[in-house]
């Protein structure tokens, strides 16, 4: 948001606009974010240690930890999730019970931060890949990312392997 939101008092009607451009190419690289995150994971036991998304380019920690060839690592993701985006995979969104949605395994690592006061979950699943509690805006269709590049790989540590990606306009 551009201007001082500070300066607004309580009860004052605003007029918000969507930047889309830059709100779709978020929407792009916060859905690719799974993909990556899910092959990580599932490979290499990989937890997501910090992240960040940007309108050009995105960048997500991984503990690859015991990983040597932790550059490669991060290159196989991104080609592999590059096949993934390419199957045109539809992105579900949809609510559920929290009981419900701590059954599925996975989620529960994220739905433990949960404040107990919250009673339904809001769940994105790409179909087969990956299925998270999440807030955030997706695109509907994976083939709506488009092509993930690699902009940078940095150590932050053995815990912190650092991937820099953006998606191709
Ligand atoms: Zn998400």
């Amino acid at each position: 948001m551009k201007g001082d939101v500070s300066a607004l008092a309580p009860g004052v009607i605003v007029k918000g606009v969507i930047d889309w451009e830059r709100r779709y190419r978020m929407m792009r690289l916060h859905t690719a974010s799974h993909v990556i995150a899910a092959l990580l994971y599932e490979k290499y036991g990989a937890r997501v240690t910090g992240g960040h998304i940007g309108p050009e380019v995105a960048r997500d920690d991984f503990d690859l930890r015991g990983v040597k060839e932790w550059k490669n690592a991060l290159k196989w993701a991104v080609e592999e999730a590059n096949k993934i985006i390419k199957k045109c995979i539809e992105v579900k969104v949809y609510w559920l019970p929290r009981e419900e949605a701590l059954k599925i395994p996975g989620i529960v690592k994220l739905a433990d931060k949960l404040p107990p006061e919250v009673e339904k979950i809001r769940v994105v699943e790409i179909p087969g890949i990956d299925i998270q509690a999440d807030g955030g805006p997706h695109v509907k269709n994976t083939c709506e990312i488009g092509e993930l590049e690699i902009v940078r790989l940095e150590s932050k540590g053995s815990r912190r392997r650092r991937i820099y990606y953006t998606v191709k306009p």
